[in-house]
């Protein structure tokens, strides 16, 4: 996700860094390669440039030449205005569940966007939070697509309303409304027809709908990697039906990210919930400063322990959150974390989450070294897992031994486990406050 954006900005954040005495140039270069490297990521334009201007006012004002540490006021200004491009605080970003129900949700988008697979991450969605969904199959085009949407409603348990052999869309939408008043659902999620490209025909069917069953939410559903393609479709999408949100999908093969970072300020409406995987579970509602962080490579602690909420207990979560935030990792923490990550999903996209993974470079995430980890730590006393340092030569020989690894793999996980706690420290005091930056300066 956003690997090429993440490298180039790093690499800006780099050269800062190298810079003996930074001087009112560096900083105007740094700008200008953050700008770069946005168009590079393919970015809307307008939306670089507007970004651009905030950054340079922000980075040029005296605040970054002053401080003491001008990289790290200079990267904590390029994440605010991440933050502001992906939507700041809005609350919008949130599904608002009507008083009365059902709240209607339309998912709307060109074929091939994701958007049945959607329908059916967001009844899982729902679902976990304890909502009873209907799935509603109103492509009158291509049954195939109702066959999909039958076979997600088989796997999640979830009701699924199709007609087969009616050929009014606006009529099934308004059958299924009714259907799912009478049943008593709370949510019911309508996924309506695409086409591979704009067409007025699908629009009128969809404007019918839309007066026919007055939604509360109309969300378009993007491909994060049509890039543009997407931002524009967008766009029109937005000006026919006057949508409530996005949903960006297949984000976790968007290497640049142009569309995430444009969609919300060419449309003015809120990205709501990101798809990062064909599995149903990879789907998380969308938080611009989570994201900010990811794409700076700091990691995503809370929606790390989020997903550990899903596979562990609740308080359990909470004082692994903390115990990261305040003392660091420790080899007990990573071998809960891969037990959970088990029960999660991929390895790699959880390690994603980790401040400073991404800076690790190639980390074999193979999963069947997971084995090895696993044996590793498993040899180690209680003591040498909480506190690494001991671990002289003698002890490495032991766990290797125990553990039918070798030295060498021993020192690598320790210094895996080292430079994440050195990443995380750097984080925390780079937003520590310490060189905070008034957002209203
Ligand atoms: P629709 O035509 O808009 O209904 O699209 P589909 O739901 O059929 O999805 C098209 C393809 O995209 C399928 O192969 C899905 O598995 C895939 N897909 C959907 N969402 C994601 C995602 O977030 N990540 C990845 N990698 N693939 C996705």
């Amino acid at each position: 996700m956003f690997a090429t954006l993440h490298d180039k900005l790093n690499a800006v954040f780099k050269k800062i860094k190298g810079q003996a005495k930074i001087t009112e140039d560096n900083i105007k270069d740094a700008v200008k390669q953050v700008r770069l490297a946005l168009l590079e990521a393919d970015v809307n334009y307008k939306v670089v440039k507007k970004f651009i201007s905030a950054v340079q006012e922000k980075a040029l004002g005296e605040e970054v030449l002053k401080s003491l540490t001008p990289d790290q006021v200079f990267i904590k200004i390029v994440h605010d205005e991440l933050v502001n491009v992906l939507g700041g605080d809005d609350q919008s970003t949130k599904i608002k569940l009507n008083p009365i129900p059902p709240t209607k949700i339309m998912l709307v988008g060109l074929q091939g966007s994701g958007k049945t697979t959607t329908a059916g991450k967001l009844a899982k969605y729902f679902q976990k939070n304890g909502k009873d969904v209907l799935l509603v199959a109103d492509d009158i085009y291509r049954p195939a697509a109702i066959d999909q949407l039958e076979i997600l409603g088989k796997q999640l348990k979830v009701d699924v309303f199709s007609k087969r052999d009616e050929q009014d869309a606006v009529k099934i939408a308004k059958e299924a409304v009714q259907h799912a008043k009478s049943a008593a659902k709370d949510v019911v999620i309508i996924d309506t027809a695409g086409r591979l490209h704009i067409d007025e025909t699908l629009m009128e069917e969809l404007k019918n709908i839309k007066e026919a069953i007055n939604p509360d939410e109309i969300l378009f559903v993007a491909d994060a990697m049509t890039g543009q393609d997407a931002v524009n479709v967008a766009k029109t999408f937005n000006e026919m039906l006057d949508i409530t949100g996005v949903i960006l999908t297949k984000l976790d093969g968007d290497a640049r990210g142009g569309a995430a970072l444009s969609i919300r300020e060419v449309t003015g409406k809120p990205l709501k919930f990101v798809g990062t995987g064909e599995k149903l579970d990879a789907f998380e509602p969308f938080y611009p400063d989570r994201m900010a962080s990811r794409i700076l490579g700091m990691g995503d602690i809370v929606t790390l322990v989020e997903m550990a909420q899903d596979a562990i207990e609740e308080d359990e979560a909470e004082k692994l959150a903390t115990k990261i935030q305040k003392k660091g990792l420790d080899f007990n923490d990573m071998l809960q974390q891969m037990k959970m990550i088990k029960k999660m999903g991929s390895f790699e996209s959880i390690l994603k989450l980790l401040p400073g993974f991404s800076g690790l470079g190639n980390i074999d995430v193979d999963e069947s070294n997971f084995k090895r980890i696993e044996a590793i730590i498993n040899s180690m006393t209680p003591l040498e897992r909480t506190n690494y340092k001991i671990l002289n030569a003698s002890r490495k020989r032991r766990i290797a031994k125990g553990s039918g690894t070798s030295v060498s793999e021993v020192n690598k996980l320790i210094q895996q486990l080292q430079q994440m706690n050195k990443m995380m420290k750097k984080f925390k005091k780079q937003f520590s406050g310490k060189d905070k930056i008034d957002k209203n300066m």
